[in-house]
């Protein structure tokens, strides 16, 4: 992880000006290539992470943007993508994971399954449904009400760190909610979902501004 973030992969996709490499889509394609014909894991890592900085350098505010973005781009904290539910793969409309509004933020209950890095990750990218709409949510490791239960015994990529979320009103803040847009529409979703290693390229698009 040390010599990962010596140089500065964790911060491909992170622009310059938050402390990042600014890798275009090319760049980290080969960069992608030459880690995973090395090691799958190590490979995913890289993708799930750089998925969260995407989605925050996409669709966080200044503030967001400000925060995370230089603590992603170093590897201080590492991110992970949290789409799938043990009912809904491809089919990311059908998402069970409920955000509910309360005073100065949202309750979040519901389960992911096979996310990479969660064993390890910092901070989780969430996808819920909040009052009818597709909604992503930073959530990070020590939230109230998140527990991270590690998946062993996998056939491959091992080092994946593997983890179910198992969110119980789990309590975020306002400031939590990266993107909410009542325009997704379903089809959105299952393909973003049948490519998730491209999710956050197939929802950038869409950016909610
Ligand atoms: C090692 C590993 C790591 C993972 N890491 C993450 C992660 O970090 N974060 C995360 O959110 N998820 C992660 N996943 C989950 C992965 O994204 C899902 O497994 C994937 O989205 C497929 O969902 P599913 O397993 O429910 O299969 P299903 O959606 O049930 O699909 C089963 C099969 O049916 C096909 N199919 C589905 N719908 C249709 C359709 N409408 N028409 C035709 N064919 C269809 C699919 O192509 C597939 O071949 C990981 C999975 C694995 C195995």
């Amino acid at each position: 992880m040390d010599s990962f973030a010596a140089e500065g992969f964790f911060g491909a996709l992170v622009p310059d000006a938050h402390g990042g490499q600014g890798y275009d889509a090319v760049s980290f394609g080969l960069l992608n290539e030459a880690l995973g014909a090395a090691c799958s894991s190590v490979r995913s890592m890289l993708t799930v992470h750089s998925m969260v900085a995407h989605a925050v350098t996409r669709w966080g505010s200044v503030a967001v943007r400000e925060r995370w973005l230089p603590a992603l781009a170093s590897g201080k904290r590492v991110g992970a993508f949290a789409l799938t539910e043990e009912g809904s793969g491809s089919d990311a409309g059908n998402l069970d994971t409920r955000a509910e509004r309360v005073e100065g933020g949202y309750l979040l209950t519901g389960e992911k399954k096979w996310i990479t890095y969660g064993q390890r990750a910092d901070v989780f990218l969430v996808f819920a449904r909040s009052e009818g709409e597709a909604a992503a949510f930073l959530v990070e490791r020590d939230a109230p009400g998140l527990e991270v239960v590690p998946i062993n015994g996998v056939l491959g990529t091992r080092a994946s760190m593997l983890a179910e979320l198992r969110l119980t009103a789990c309590r975020v803040p306002d400031s939590a909610l990266i993107a909410a847009c009542p325009q997704w529409r379903r089809a959105h979703w299952t393909s973003a979902a049948t490519a998730w290693r491209g999710a956050v390229w197939a929802f950038s698009p869409l950016r909610c501004d």
